[in-house]
């Protein structure tokens, strides 16, 4: 296997040698709903980050491959320290994660001692460790709404999720001024453009949006959540990274599905491409490792979430 000569492959050769890999090495396969699709086809499951997370706490496999960014291969082997976790790219990381550090945080806290710290799941294992509950934006408000109206809340890190679920809670939340590029890049201009152009559609967009456009949209959702309203809907503008539009695309042709906006591109989530998710399981390479103490704490903040699905 050492010996491939890896560029010569075709697609089809590497969907058969991933086919053979994952039997012979009992490796299940997670991909990101922003994957490429070359990339999703060979996935055991492919979802959002709580769909895999819990698809991840499930599986008896050997190992794990995650096809995604760091901070998600990261919550799979805190969820699964038994296993061997790949990533799929050594550098794929969420500059989201990384804008605020765990000083950062803890400087938060001490200014704020009595307040709950919810930590949005992308994020790194070292914040989930110094948060009290981990959400995904499948969940988050209802973790927010569990929380007693006398506690005051961390929210981090992303500002655009915690200003949705404030809103959407009516409550006041302490946060960063970290977000998501891809997402935080939308105009309320563009998103009435789009309106105007596709009066017929409904507007679904992810939490990472802008307050701004969370609220012109018909739903505002993770993207597992928007698969299931495509599946019930025919004429829909999708408000989140390209990936999800195109596997959409990809299941449903049938149906009238437009991008919100082309621009909505990872860089980070495309750093990973067939031969090299294939390659890394061929290799073991990329292996994800997390602290012990690290691992414990983040634990009990992702296990806390898992309580509201
Ligand atoms: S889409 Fe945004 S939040 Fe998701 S990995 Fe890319 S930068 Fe991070």
């Amino acid at each position: 296997m050492l010996n491939i000569d890896w560029n010569s492959l075709s697609n089809d050769d590497l969907y058969t040698i991933a086919e053979n890999l994952k039997k012979e090495k009992n490796c299940f396969i997670l991909a990101h709903n922003y994957q490429n699709m070359e990339v999703q086809k060979i996935a055991d499951y492919v979802g959002d980050s709580l769909q895999m997370a819990i698809v991840a706490s499930k599986t008896d496999a050997k190992m794990i491959l995650l096809c995604g960014i760091k901070i998600m291969a990261e919550t799979t082997k805190i969820l699964n320290p038994d296993k061997k976790v790949l990533m799929s790219h050594f550098d794929a990381d969420c500059p989201l994660a990384n804008m605020k550090t765990p000083d950062d945080l803890r400087a938060l806290r001490k200014k704020y001692p009595d307040a709950e710290v919810v930590c949005y799941v992308n994020s790194p294992a070292a914040l989930k460790a110094e948060s009290t509950i981990t959400c995904t934006s499948s969940n988050a408000e209802k973790i927010i709404s569990s929380i007693p109206e006398d506690k005051q809340i961390i929210f981090v890190p992303d500002k655009n999720i915690g200003a949705w679920v404030a809103y959407k809670n009516n409550r006041e939340l302490i946060m960063f001024d970290s977000y998501c590029y891809v997402h935080e890049q939308i105009t309320l201009e563009e998103t009435m453009m789009m309106r105007e152009e596709f009066p017929d559609y409904s507007l679904i967009v992810h939490p990472e949006c802008s307050l701004d456009v969370c609220k012109e949209a018909d739903l505002v959702c993770s993207t597992g959540q928007m698969i299931d309203f495509v599946k019930k809907n025919d004429r829909v503008i999708i408000g989140t990274e390209i990936g999800l539009y195109d596997q959409l695309k990809y299941h449903y042709p049938e149906k009238h599905l437009v991008p919100l906006n082309l621009k909505m591109v990872c860089k980070n989530m495309k750093k990973t491409n067939l031969q090299g998710a294939v390659r890394a399981l061929a290799e073991e390479k990329y292996e994800i490792t997390v602290p012990e103490i690290m691992k414990q704490k983040a634990k009990k903040s992702l296990d806390r979430m898992l309580l509201f699905i």
